[in-house]
């Protein structure tokens, strides 16, 4: 038996949009109701289930929800014109295009022409920077939860080593600014890193966002570590499939402090953290509607 916490992701979400609701409540009463428009393109079984998701604990929070499907074959143009449409919409407050686009359209420039201020993904450039200099409204939602994750678990971040595995736009480096940003040291590992295991066994906290199942052991974790496992990895075992983190959970159990399981952990807080999101776009232009921006609002 081991003595390791297994982080309750499910239970931190469920905190997080009990005060979503309140949120949404209190902006109703003031005459706002949060609204996000969410915007698929083709027909990928996995985005039509985030998607679906994503506007069912909408709902349940109190927040409206637009949803458009485009079809597979949509042209640049057409996506950019959409997306225009709901920049300029006094209705929506947040604009959510789901990843990964099919392959002819340019995903950077779709992601650009979202408003920053309703840019509940904090995936626009002018959000990026804000997080990098540490003043951004609008944060990553994976992020975000872990850190919140992070913070029920251990209070004090102040100090404390992290070290993140993977480098991507939406996860990695995200994560490295926040944690960076609660005053811990911060060491990034991804694909061309030397020794991976050895400075991995080095950090107090632990987030793995690398895409490969199990390939973080117990011999990369420092026994008492903190580990956010943030992968999602579909795998065929024993004629069944499941879907398992990056870390491999059962060897981590009988070294780390907590850690949180895959499916059950970061997974419910992503959506927890964009109606968050939602929310504080629909009170930023609630209470600034014509508040300049730099980009294409
Ligand atoms: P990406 O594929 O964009 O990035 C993976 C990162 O892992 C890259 O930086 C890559 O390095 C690094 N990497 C690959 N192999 C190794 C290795 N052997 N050692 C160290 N680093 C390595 O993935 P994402 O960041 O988008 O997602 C990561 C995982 O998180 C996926 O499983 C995804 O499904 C999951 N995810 C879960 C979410 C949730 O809500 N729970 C939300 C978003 C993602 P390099 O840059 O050098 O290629």
């Amino acid at each position: 038996m081991s003595a390791a916490l297994l982080i309750d992701g499910k239970a931190a979400a469920a905190r997080a949009l009990a005060e979503v609701k309140a949120e949404v409540a209190a902006l109703k009463a003031a005459g706002t109701t949060p609204c996000l428009a969410v915007i698929l393109v083709g027909e990928d079984p996995a985005s039509d289930v985030y998607v679906r998701n994503k506007v069912l604990r909408a709902g349940e929070a109190g927040i409206r929800s637009l949803e458009h499907r485009l079809p597979a074959n949509t042209a640049q143009a057409e996506l950019l014109g959409l997306i225009q449409r709901l920049n300029a919409s006094a209705e929506v407050h947040g604009i959510l295009l789901q990843l990964p686009l099919p392959a002819h359209l340019e995903e950077a420039a779709a992601l650009q022409a979202i408003s920053p201020r309703k840019d509940v993904d904090g995936f626009h450039a002018e959000n990026v920077g804000g997080l990098s200099q540490g003043r951004a409204v609008l944060t990553p939602c994976t992020p975000s939860g872990c850190m919140q994750l992070l913070r029920d678990t251990l209070g004090e971040l102040r100090g404390k080593h992290a070290v993140v595995v993977g480098r991507s736009n939406i996860v990695g480096k995200p994560m490295a600014a926040l944690l960076l940003q609660a005053d811990c040291s911060v060491t990034v590992l991804h694909s061309r890193s030397h020794n991976a295991a050895e400075l991995c066994r080095q950090a107090d906290i632990v987030i793995a966002a690398v895409g490969r199942p199990r390939m973080i052991g117990a011999h990369w974790l420092k026994p008492g570590a903190v580990v956010i496992d943030v992968g999602i990895n579909r795998v065929e075992e024993h004629g069944r499939s499941r879907l398992v983190g990056d870390v491999d959970l059962d060897s981590a159990l009988a070294k780390v402090a907590a850690i949180t399981p895959v499916p059950g952990g970061v997974g419910p807080m992503t959506i927890a953290y964009l109606m968050k999101n939602t929310v504080t776009a629909a009170r930023q232009l609630a209470r600034s509607p014509e508040a300049p921006c730099l980009s294409t609002c």
